[in-house]
């Protein structure tokens, strides 16, 4: 049987770790040809390694998101080698944590830089490409605090609120050029960026989960395959009719 993502091309961010790489597995799995990227040089190239080894088409780049020339290198890459670009999943983030009268303008300049200009920079470069390609699915990966707020975390919920924002001007922009653009607003996963937000708020990794898990009203963290496979729908024409939109994978944590 066919793979829901056969003969399509795709780019991931943040695609070495977390919900990225789990993503980057299941789009391989579903026939694509994948261009990861992310600034992770080591495990990018054990993760290329391993869907090799599976029989996976797949190259990548180590590049840095908010780079200009290094998203435009990464892109013109992908269509140099597979002549196509269908799907960019912009799911690379960095989280942040600090009070805003406390928080060094540098740090929460990055956040932006990273979560925002990040993501306008892969569409910016990917959106012609795909309209070349005749059309395809802009995936930003948001977050559950695009919708809610969250102790100190104002500039990570700037960021993702503002992804919010981009995803629906995008999809008004470029729907009769037959790109759909939604974003993915996962709640609590348990990948390494979770883990350094509890470093950040001075409390110990176990405490932390115990106090998400205990106000989760599925009672538990979600895991990195459980975004990738909405990850999959909104890459995939099973989304066909949806654009614009924010898909939440939360475990029920926005519904409180
Ligand atoms: P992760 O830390 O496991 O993975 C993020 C990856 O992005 C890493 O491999 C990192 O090297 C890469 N990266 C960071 N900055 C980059 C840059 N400038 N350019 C290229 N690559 C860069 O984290 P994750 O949880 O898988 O995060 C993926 C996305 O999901 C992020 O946008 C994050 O904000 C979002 N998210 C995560 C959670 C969660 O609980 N884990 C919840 C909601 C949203």
């Amino acid at each position: 049987m066919a793979g829901r993502l056969e003969g399509k091309v795709a780019i991931i961010t943040g695609a070495a770790s977390g919900i990225g790489a789990a993503s980057a597995r299941l789009f391989a799995a579903e026939g694509a040809r994948l261009m990861l990227v992310d600034t992770n040089h080591q495990a990018l190239a054990s993760l290329v390694e391993n869907l090799e080894r599976s029989g996976a088409q797949v190259i990548s780049s180590q590049a840095d998101v908010a780079r200009p020339t290094e998203v435009a290198a990464a892109v013109d890459a992908t269509v140099a080698k597979f002549g196509h670009l269908h799907v960019l999943f912009a799911n690379a983030g960095i989280s942040g944590r600090g009070l805003v009268p406390e928080m060094p303008l540098e740090e929460f300049d990055r956040i932006l830089e990273v979560n925002l200009r990040g993501a306008f920079l892969c569409a910016r470069y990917a959106i012609p490409q795909i309209a070349i390609s005749g059309g395809g699915s802009v995936i930003f990966t948001a977050s559950e605090l695009a919708l809610v707020g969250s102790p100190g975390a104002a500039a990570y919920c700037a960021s993702k609120a503002a992804l919010l924002g981009m995803t629906r001007a995008l999809a008004l922009d470029h729907g009769k050029q037959g790109i759909r653009v939604n974003c993915l607003c996962p709640g609590a996963v348990d990948t390494p960026l979770l883990w350094r937000s509890a470093e950040r708020l001075g409390r110990s990794v176990d405490e932390y989960r115990a106090e998400i898990i205990s106000r989760m009203p599925l009672g538990r963290i979600g895991q990195p395959e459980e975004i990738a496979r909405a990850a999959l729908f909104l890459a995939s024409d099973d989304s066909s009719f949806m654009t614009g939109a924010a898909l939440v994978v939360d475990g029920g944590w926005t519904a409180r």
